[in-house]
């Protein structure tokens, strides 16, 4: 230990010397590598970027050497040991993030063991004729730089590392400061499950104190070659201006729009599910309604039922805007993703119990509806026919491509929503979350790539696309 010291002093001396002089310019802090730099008692987490990256680069190589099934091996381990993690896992986020509700996170996190997709997700496709066969598989871009967010950090952070695993790849994370804590921890647990069930040590690594520079640092690092980006449209932009291939999943405004064929007491059901859940923190979240004249005011009326808190004196909707939008447009991050409760009485609206929503009337111009408030807030906008409808749930999505909900039993409409509004995600008939496969059908993803067009993201997206021709023969048609 001593001598490790001792050269570890040399070195940043001789560094010290070196650019004393007119040599090149030389990062000390990312110069002096390797072991040194780790955290001691925390695996996979460095005290630099330079240090964790080269620490991912040598994992990698040496996992991009080993089969698929140890790739499922180790992510069998993540599945199988973090599972009675889950509760823990749950009440860390709460407490560092202050944002949702455990229950919820509990749900979530479960979700992403369950149902984000390893390597039977690494389709290979075939092509055969006179002239022989060209496969084309999915192999490993290398150490993947991926940004994490503050509202879902825990399942974005455990979601990709299951998909970039399952594609044969290192990660680097650099996480949202906000939620620092937790994301340390978790990364050093990832990284000991994976240690302990492959051997290999450092394919998921962090840094110490994260921060935007560090970010910043990471996303022009040269070892760095896929950018997987799970935030607002401030760090997806300044991604794309990297010059690296970008996997940008941005943020969203999804309108709900029920019509007057719907199950109007189902609809509201779904909504106030769908829009409370971790008290709407969830980028695919509802985020307003849009409803037909005719039935607004049934549905109205379920939405209570199901446990929203209806506001209908317009000096208390404009108290709740004035406390929950900040000057620049932006909402205040001191209500961020908490508790109705919390926000009403911050309000100072006398409130019983706890809500799951505060529900209002506005129209489609007020800040509740066109603002991705991220709270407990959902804005109901009256409109007189399908076609007005339609034109409001574009107006609200804003072009982000993001998540739309449609409550209707006429096909007709159903199909000419889902293709006009050419959101990433569409649920008919259900609560917004159903389209990350909550209670809905199919894989889940924290990662809903939306500028960048992938989507619903799993490992093949981690991948890259190789094409490998035998010319001599493998036709046997
Ligand atoms: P945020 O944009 O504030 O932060 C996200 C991450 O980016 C953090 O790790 C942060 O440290 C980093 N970051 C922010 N600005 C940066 C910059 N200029 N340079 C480098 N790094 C930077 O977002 P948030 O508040 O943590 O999360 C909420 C936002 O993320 C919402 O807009 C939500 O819709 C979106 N989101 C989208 C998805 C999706 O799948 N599309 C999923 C979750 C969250």
């Amino acid at each position: 230990m001593e001598n490790k010291q001792e050269l570890e002093r040399m070195i940043r001396s001789m560094i010290t010397e070196i650019m004393k002089g007119d040599g090149p310019t030389v990062n000390v802090s990312s110069a002096v590598t390797g072991e040194s730099q780790a955290v001691e008692g925390e695996p996979g987490v460095f005290k630099t970027v330079g240090a964790a990256v080269e620490a991912a680069k040598k994992a990698q190589h040496i996992f991009e050497e080993c089969t698929l099934a140890t790739r499922g091996k180790a992510i069998t381990a993540i599945r199988t040991a973090m599972r009675p993690m889950v509760e823990t896992l749950a009440k860390m986020t709460y407490e560092e993030t202050g944002m949702g509700r455990v229950a919820d996170k509990i749900i979530k996190l479960n979700l992403t063991l369950d149902k984000t997709p390893g390597v039977e997700d690494l389709v290979t496709e075939c092509e055969t004729g006179d002239n022989g066969m060209t496969l084309y598989e999915l192999s490993p871009y290398g150490v993947i730089g991926a940004i994490t967010p503050s509202t879902n950090p825990s399942e974005t952070l455990i979601c990709n590392a299951i998909g970039m695993l399952a594609a044969g790849n290192a990660i680097f994370f650099s996480v949202h400061p906000g939620a620092k804590k937790l994301s340390r921890w978790l990364v050093s647990r990832l990284n000991e499950i994976v240690r302990d069930a492959i051997g290999i040590e450092n394919l998921i690594v962090t840094i110490e104190e994260p921060s935007i520079e560090a970010a910043q640092e990471m996303m022009v690092h040269p070892d760095i070659s896929l950018l997987v980006v799970t935030g607002g449209p401030g760090v997806v932009h300044q991604a794309l201006c990297s010059g690296k291939k970008v996997i940008g999943a941005g943020a969203g405004n999804p309108p709900a729009f029920v019509d007057e064929t719907a199950q109007i007491k189902k609809a509201a059901q779904d909504i106030v599910l769908g829009a409370s859940f971790d008290n709407n923190i969830l980028c695919i979240a509802e985020k307003s309604v849009v409803a037909m004249r005719s039935i607004v005011d049934e549905l109205v009326q379920h939405m209570i039922d199901a446990g929203s808190v209806l506001i209908t004196d317009e000096r208390q909707i404009n108290k709740l805007l004035e406390i929950t939008l900040q000057a620049n447009g932006s909402p205040s991050r001191k209500f961020v993703g908490r508790n109705a409760k919390v926000i009403l009485e911050a309000a100072g609206i006398p409130c019983e119990g706890d809500p799951r929503l505060i529900i209002m009337r506005t129209d489609k111009n007020h800040p509740f509806a066109t603002t991705e408030m991220l709270m407990p807030i959902l804005p109901i906008v009256t409109v007189d026919s399908f076609e007005e409808g339609l034109a409001t749930c574009l107006f609200l999505e804003n072009g982000l491509h993001h998540t739309a909900v449609m409550h209707s039993l006429n096909m007709e409409r159903l199909n000419r929503m889902a293709r006009a509004m050419k959101t990433s995600i569409f649920v008919k008939n259900g609560p917004s979350f159903a389209g990350l496969g909550y209670n809905g059908e199919g894989t889940t993803t924290f990662t809903i790539a939306t500028p960048t067009g992938e989507a619903t993201t799993t490992a093949r997206h981690f991948a890259r696309r190789r094409r490998c021709c035998l010319t001599t023969g493998f036709q046997i048609r």
